[in-house]
């Protein structure tokens, strides 16, 4: 079965889900990542550029507080996945 290919919503680059970090908006409480859970998700590039990029599109749905934590946790996974590979 082909890996589902989904955008970046930082730089709108089309990539195999695989190489992409999801996030996903919870009904209520902070937004978690996880391929497996189910919700209203979107992904990025594991880049610093597109987890600073993602903002925009955030803007309809979380306040600038919220976005900025998002930001901050991306960034964190980001850093990690870097020291990892
Ligand atoms: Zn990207």
């Amino acid at each position: 079965m082909a890996t589902p290919v989904r955008t970046c919503v930082g730089c709108r680059s089309r990539r195999p889900q695989d190489e992409l970090l999801r996030f996903v908006r919870p009904q209520e409480g902070r937004p978690i990542m996880g391929r497996r859970l189910h919700g209203r998700g979107w992904y990025i590039c594991p880049t610093r550029h597109c987890a600073g990029k993602m903002e925009g599109r955030l803007r309809r749905w979380f306040s600038t507080k919220e976005i900025r934590s998002i930001r901050q946790a991306a960034m964190m996974m980001i850093e990690e996945l870097e020291q990892r590979s």
